[in-house]
């Protein structure tokens, strides 16, 4: 009687509460409670941002001896620029706390499984009922077994606590998961791309030779809300719907790929458990809104002071942008970013500029800026004591930025209200002239029904940047080397013939891509140096890990078959009949050239506007390899890729 009300009263948990309880627990568990890691990655130019708990202890999860010890625990700090635009709805923050608790070489699934249920279930009284997990249904042509023994180890926490908890093989993507979820069922078997874990998390097929991996096992909380058809016919935990929110993951690091297809145990098996700290407290809230977490709470309230109509409900997506925003820029700002025109730089001013926006379009008195800033200080400083003793410096580096922009906001919204609609040139004169974000144009003209072309824009931005820097930078030995995107700079032979190999592969890489995806795939942009080549291309949603390794084959298939690649120069219009490939028209000059892979200009494989150069052959290239699939903006995708 007693255990069945207490299950439905819900305890209301501040963050700061759920950071420390799950702290304290891990400490109690013998382990290190270490420090984040600032936002800023040192000594990896790989990503901008650290963007999980994984990232600043990969070295040690990769073999090296940890100063604490073998079981750590933390809460970093983490930021995800390509969230920006999933910013709005009920779970996407850019920032946001991966609470972390680790194991080098020490404990595995036997103790972790039991520690996270008991955590959640019995300190934190999330409600079991709505508790479900997924697992690894293994991978039979490598040898590599289901986890059954992870869920035998959930099923038996799930038991302990009364509820009966059936294992289920959910399908997979290529069948639309249309076996659907049956009464009873708690443990989910999928297949390596939602339960395999490497680094750059592809599957066990593509993960890197020499890389260590594992299958993991994520945890979901059902809010029980209905089950939306345009995500799929039938709902289940990793559906998109909203349902089911993924609290974390668990991750068994338990193999190394040794070789192509061989796969052998670890010789020292890790642990690496990563959950959202807002996602676990709004779960354990039982409120799927993480906008309704303690501290964005006194954000909010401190926000409807500046607005003299009142906020309503309305108004939800812009309040949840600016406060993410502000919280997200106070967090970079401590960790030394400065608004500026690249890299971390710009993300922030992007940041700071949205906000901007929105409150304007709230109608919101001046001086909300610094009293958000001091709100969240006020929530984090008892975690992140550098936000207290920063305070003046990050008050006075927004405001700084808040000035700067606020005049030419103004003179930019009376441009954009007095357009009906907005071209790709008024998109750009606005970025240019009034230092609007592009992405803050599109979004604007989208709510307001004046369309931006994205695509359109972008040829526009790289038309301009082209010309400036055809304009001012030095050309390699004495004659420039222009490609589709601007010049490349190689500093000798060498390089010129790396960045050479990169360009044809660009070509193939873009007809591989067609070939696999089909024809809505177009370029919008590419930019190569002697490192890799980055193709941005046009397609509206992921890649799968399959489809990946599909466009990766199909270059090399083609490489291996060693087709011939030519250049000949035509009159534009004849050209563009041939049906060759071009970024956009108004860029190549009146004859072009036209590069093509094969004997003959009608049957070539691949066929584009372009000015050089190329190899001769296309075994020339020798391997090409995708390193990276991810979103740049909605509907465009970036692929890096190398040449081995
Ligand atoms: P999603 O599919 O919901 O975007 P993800 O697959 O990107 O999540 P992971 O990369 O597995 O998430 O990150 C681990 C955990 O970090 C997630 O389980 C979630 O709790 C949290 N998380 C990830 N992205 C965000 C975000 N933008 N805002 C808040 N929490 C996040
Ligand atoms: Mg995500």
């Amino acid at each position: 009687m007693f255990f069945s009300i207490f299950r439905y009263i819900h305890l209301y948990m501040t963050l700061n509460e759920v950071r420390t309880k799950y702290l304290e627990f891990f400490r109690a568990r013998e382990h290190a409670v270490i420090p984040s890691s600032t936002l800023i990655p040192d000594g990896d130019a790989t990503t901008l941002f650290t963007g999980s708990g994984m990232q600043p202890l990969l070295p040690y999860l990769l073999g090296e001896t940890h100063p604490e010890g073998k079981r750590l625990t933390d809460s970093q700090k983490s930021f995800r620029a390509e969230d920006i635009e999933e910013v709005g709805d009920n779970r996407h923050t850019t920032f946001f706390e991966m609470l972390g608790n680790w194991s080098l070489g020490d404990y595995f699934k036997a103790e972790q499984i039991p520690w996270m249920f008991e955590f959640l279930v019995d300190d934190l009284r999330l409600d079991a009922n709505r508790f479900y997990v997924t697992c690894f249904i293994g991978a039979p042509e490598f040898n590599i077994p289901k986890d059954t023994e992870a869920a035998a180890l959930w099923k038996k926490a799930f038991e302990r606590r009364g509820i009966s908890a059936a294992e289920a093989e959910i399908g997979s993507e290529a069948d639309g998961y249309n076996r659907g979820m049956k009464p009873g069922e708690r443990i989910f078997y999928y297949d390596g791309s939602k339960n395999w874990w490497n680094r750059g998390k592809t599957g066990p097929a593509t993960t890197p030779v020499g890389d260590p991996c594992g299958p993991d096992s994520e945890m979901f909380y059902d809010f029980g809300t209905p089950h939306d058809e345009k995500f799929g016919k039938h709902c289940h935990p990793n559906c998109d719907c909203g349902r089911f929110m993924e609290i974390g993951n668990n991750v068994f690091m338990a193999y190394l790929k040794e070789a192509e297809g061989k796969f052998v145990p670890l010789k020292s098996q890790n642990i690496d458990h990563g959950s959202g700290l807002e996602r676990m407290v709004a779960a354990v809230n039982n409120d799927p809104d993480v906008f309704h977490l303690d501290i964005f709470q006194k954000m909010r309230e401190k926000l409807s002071s500046f607005s003299k109509s009142g906020l309503t409900d309305n108004d939800t997506r812009r309040i949840r942008v600016i406060l993410d925003h502000i919280r997200a820029a106070t967090f970079l700002v401590s960790d030394g970013v400065e608004p500026s025109n690249k890299g971390q730089g710009y993300v922030l001013r992007r940041l700071i500029r949205r906000a901007m926006a929105h409150a304007r379009l709230l109608n919101l008195e001046a001086g909300w800026l610094e009293v958000l800033v001091h709100s969240v200080t006020d929530s984090y400083r008892d975690a992140y004591p550098d936000l207290g003793s920063k305070e003046n410096n990050i008050v006075l580096v927004l405001n700084t930025e808040y000035e700067k922009f606020s005049l030419t906001l103004e003179r930019g919204f009376l441009e954009f209200n007095k357009m009906a609609t907005v071209s790709a040139k008024d998109a750009f004169n606005l970025h240019q002239s009034y230092g609007f974000p592009f992405e803050l144009t599109k979004e604007l003209g989208v709510e307001q029904g004046k369309v931006v072309d994205e695509k359109e824009f972008r040829a526009e931005f790289e038309k301009h940047q082209e010309i400036s820097r055809a304009g001012q930078e030095k050309k390699f030995g004495g004659h420039g080397l222009l490609l589709d995107t601007g010049e490349i700079k190689a500093r000798d032979e060498k390089e010129l013939v790396v960045v050479t190999r990169l360009h044809t592969a660009t070509h193939m890489l873009q007809q591989a891509l067609r070939d696999v995806l089909g024809p809505e795939v177009k370029q919008a942009g590419s930019d190569i140096t002697v490192e890799r080549t980055r193709f941005d291309f046009t397609f509206g949603r992921k890649l799968t890990p399959e489809e990946i390794k599909k466009v990766e084959d199909r270059v090399n298939e083609k490489v291996e078959e060693d087709l011939k690649v030519q250049k000949v120069v035509m009159p534009k219009a004849e050209a563009e009949k041939t049906g060759a490939l071009f970024f956009f028209k108004q860029k190549y000059p009146d004859p072009v050239n036209v590069y093509f892979m094969g004997n003959d200009l009608e049957s070539a494989w691949s066929k584009e506007f372009c000015g050089g150069p190329h190899v001769n052959h296309t075994a020339e290239v020798l391997k090409f390899k995708i390193a990276k699939e991810e979103a740049v903006a909605a509907g465009v995708r970036r692929i890096r890729g190398v040449v081995e």
